[in-house]
């Protein structure tokens, strides 16, 4: 397993979560907040990006670590989930051939496309840490001959975004501790000989660092363990491999076991500004986690807290828990105030940056 990553911006200890900072921004919290909370590293999104604040405008405002004033690293993803959550889902939205992807967001009147190239020359431009290839990503329930049609696709996608990527490496004249790093994508949704078909053909053509692709849950909500497991065998130690999307405490515990070094999701964040406070149950410094009673859901809009006077986690040392009350939180999202989301996102990026420093040192 691989225990630290060194990046242009800085180096990361592994395992580490990256909140999703989708649109250049980690919802309701700025740089300083993330620091506080001991946030590593942000993912990006370039589909996103490309659209608002658009490339032109990136550049303009000098990448997006001076823009976003994060200087530590940023993961941007390809585009390629979009592919999956938005092409896939609905036909309507967009199109996908060998070429590449063609989104047509509902109500915006325009169409964005998207290429290996171009997803490749977007991250670097706007000043990536770590880029991630394009891929076809399907859901696990999609079909075999899906399944199989999205594994040569990713694959071939792949070599295309490494052909570009040193193209770029050399046309700016980055020396190797400079460059980003370049991440592919294992697909093949729950098919073994898909899977590892994926991973052998990317190890062959030679890649930094890689990511488990497809949606990481079953039609219940429940991790693909097995499938996540056996990605994780095929990809050798001194490798990363992110579990792309998979942001559920217990699902990070799991996949941190396997041996996946990086996480990234939306749910801690969503949540937060959704009212859902993650709580440990224990003390997560000295306690090996296992099971699923070490933390608890705590919903900020129940009436039972509105006089709680204390914080909201005992074993939580985030600014919000060592501040305010429990009671106060309640109060202000009850109405409806805009400190809510933040406080409520910093408690919660303080419990996964405190799951991340448990898993690395209790293991
Ligand atoms: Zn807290």
């Amino acid at each position: 397993m691989v225990e630290t990553l060194h990046l242009a911006h800085g180096t990361l200890e592994l395992p580490a979560f990256l909140p999703d900072g989708t649109q250049g921004v980690v919802r309701a919290v700025d740089a300083q907040d993330l620091l506080d909370c001991k946030i590593q590293a942000v993912q990006m999104n370039v589909y996103h990006l490309m659209q608002r604040p658009g490339s032109t405008t990136i550049q303009a405002l000098g990448g997006l670590h001076k823009m976003s004033s994060w200087s530590r690293p940023i993961f941007t993803d390809s585009g390629g989930f979009q592919v999956y959550s938005l092409i896939r889902q609905n036909p309507r939205l967009g199109s996908i051939n060998d070429r590449g992807a063609t989104f047509q967001p509902a109500g915006s009147g325009r169409k964005y496309k998207l290429t290996p190239e171009k997803s490749v020359q977007l991250q670097m431009s706007y000043g990536s840490d770590v880029v991630i290839c394009l891929d076809d990503c399907t859901h696990v329930d999609d079909a075999h001959e899906e399944q199989q049609a999205s594994v040569a696709r990713t694959v071939r996608w792949a070599q295309r975004c490494k052909e570009e990527f040193q193209r770029q490496v050399e046309g700016r004249g980055l020396y190797e501790s400079q460059r980003p790093r370049l991440v592919a994508v294992v697909q093949g949704g729950s098919e073994r000989k898909l899977r590892r078909h994926c991973a052998e053909e990317l190890l062959a053509t030679g890649f930094d660092g890689y990511g488990y692709g497809g949606w990481p849950l079953d039609g219940d909500g429940n991790l693909l363990a097995d499938m996540l497991a056996y990605t994780r065998e095929l990809i050798p130690p001194r490798f990363t491999l992110h579990a792309l999307g998979v942001g559920h405490p217990v699902n990070v515990l799991a996949c941190a076991r396997m041996g996946y070094e990086l996480f990234d999701s939306t749910m801690p964040t969503r949540d937060a500004r959704n009212g859902r406070l993650y709580s440990y149950t224990l003390d997560p410094q000295k306690t090996r986690l296992s099971g699923e009673d070490w933390f608890e859901f705590i919903y900020a809009g129940d009436k039972k807290h509105i006089k709680q006077s204390n914080p909201i986690s005992a074993y939580c040392d985030c600014p919000v828990c060592e501040t305010y009350s429990l009671g106060y939180l309640h109060h202000l999202l009850k109405i409806n105030d805009h400190l809510f989301p933040r406080l409520a996102t910093i408690h919660n990026l303080r419990f996964m940056s405190q799951l991340l420093s448990n898993l690395r040192t209790i293991g």
